[in-house]
């Protein structure tokens, strides 16, 4: 089991999280209950932020804000001094009423439409990333109808697949997002944004993937991408102001990750960055980071309440709880694997192996496969370590259940900063069916 943060076991043996026993905020709030730990939100944006500012080069961390969306999030992140990438006009909208400054705020995806990209330049975003010809198309008549000029990157795909532990090298990456560096359509997008009149092409982005484990990913990437600069620069003049290597910085939910330590692996990859401009011969651009996972995820526990258990003998026991793909869908999506304690009872020998099950009615609804316990009775309280990310943000209500709170914990005090849906909430946008008279 990994403690991460502030978590530790206090002397009635129950996980405490920002020094708050988390037997007392299942009390206060109810279960299921997501528990995010803001010093460790804190360590890592601080982080992050001095990596890519270091030995000369001047950086910014955007936060990827699909990891976990909500204001008080964007507010806390934004007085570390993070950015934000978005993806949505929907989390463009919360990081505007959180009070971000939309200059700090770059847009994302791969199908933005016509409202999103006018909500987003009337507003005064800071950057798009721009991703397809069709969007290239919208974007310049967008600009001419508000008569601004867009700021952008140009996203790129540099043939790098990143899995976990491995990096696939292709020609053609099959990916929906971006314009392929190898086979002519990233040149063709670079002739077109260079010195247009409605474009400020500021620079590259490429996004290699997620939960990436070491540098040799962003370092080949890294090399596609200069290859094609110093093209570009002979060609056309072009010299990019800014680069953005992505986020995809890996978390452990588990003893089986091995990831190494952030620093040290990001650090190498600013001094290719660096080396990589000499030898090209361009100033040093600014570097962009957009970590999400790594920012949130292992901030975030789950506390669940125990019910109902199933005995089949000979195969497993069952152990359920009062939430599931509903609150975590990674489990069900990706075999995601996590690590789960009972809370309340931290000091007792483990006693059992059993499998988590959620609450709903899919039979893939399973949290935890296989996980030794002591001996789990019902009102126990699980928690589930390491759901901060992509947890909340994709959660649903699946069998009308109804989302959990949100609470940040730090320095002995509690606040909520999402409420737990009601019941009213569930049917908030339905219409009764309209009975002929
Ligand atoms: C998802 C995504 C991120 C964040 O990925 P993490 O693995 O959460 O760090 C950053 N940039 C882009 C373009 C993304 O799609």
């Amino acid at each position: 089991m990994i403690l991460r943060g502030t978590a530790s076991i206090n002397g009635q043996g129950h996980l405490e999280i920002g020094g708050m026993d988390t037997e007392q905020l299942v009390e206060k709030y109810g279960t299921p209950l997501m528990v995010y730990d803001v010093a460790l939100i804190k360590e890592r944006a601080r982080m992050f932020l001095r990596v890519v500012n270091q030995k000369g080069v001047v950086g910014r961390a955007f936060y990827a804000t699909k990891a976990l969306n909500t204001t008080a999030l964007l507010q806390l992140l934004a007085q570390e001094g993070m950015g934000f990438d978005v993806v949505s006009g929907g989390e463009f909208y919360t990081a505007l009423k959180a009070g971000v400054n939309p200059k700090n705020i770059l847009f994302h995806g791969n199908n933005k439409n016509r409202e999103e990209l006018e909500l987003a330049l009337s507003n005064g975003i800071g950057t798009i990333v721009i991703d397809n010809f069709y969007e290239i198309e919208l974007l310049e008549q967008v600009a001419k109808q508000l008569g601004v000029v867009v700021s952008c990157l140009l996203r790129v795909t540099p043939g790098v697949d990143a899995y976990t532990h491995k990096y696939i090298i292709t020609g053609n990456e099959d990916s929906k997002f971006g314009f392929d560096l190898n086979n002519g359509q990233a040149d063709r997008a670079l002739s077109y944004l260079h010195n247009h009149e409605v474009f400020d092409l500021k620079g590259i982005h490429s996004h290699i993937g997620s939960q990436i484990f070491g540098e040799e990913g962003y370092m080949i990437a890294m090399d596609r991408v200069f290859s094609k600069l110093l093209e570009w620069k002979i060609q056309h003049g072009f010299t990019p102001r800014v680069l953005n290597i992505g986020g995809g910085f890996g978390i452990r939910y588990s003893m089986r990750d091995h990831l190494k330590p952030y620093e040290g692996f990001i650090t190498l990859v600013v001094e290719k960055f660096i080396k990589r401009c000499h030898e090209i011969d361009i100033p040093v651009p600014q570097l962009w980071i957009e970590p999400g996972r790594s920012v949130v995820g292992e901030a975030g526990t789950t506390l669940y309440t125990i019910g109902a258990r199933k005995e089949i003998p000979g195969i497993r026991t069952y152990v359920s709880v009062n939430g599931g793909m509903t609150d975590n869908i990674r489990p069900a999506l990706y075999q995601a694997v996590y690590e789960a304690v009972l809370s309340n009872r931290m000091l007792d020998e483990t006693e059992e192996e059993v499998t988590i099950a959620g609450r709903c009615c899919e039979s893939a609804d399973v949290l935890v496969e296989n996980i030794k316990l002591a001996q789990a009775k019902p009102g126990d309280t699980l928690a589930i370590f390491c759901t901060g990310a992509y947890g909340y943000s994709m959660a649903s209500n699946y069998n009308k259940v109804p989302r959990p709170a949100v609470v940040f914990v730090e320095n002995f005090k509690d606040q909520l900063v999402v409420r737990r849906e009601t019941y009213d909430d569930l049917i908030q946008y339905d219409f009764p069916l309209e009975v002929e008279e």
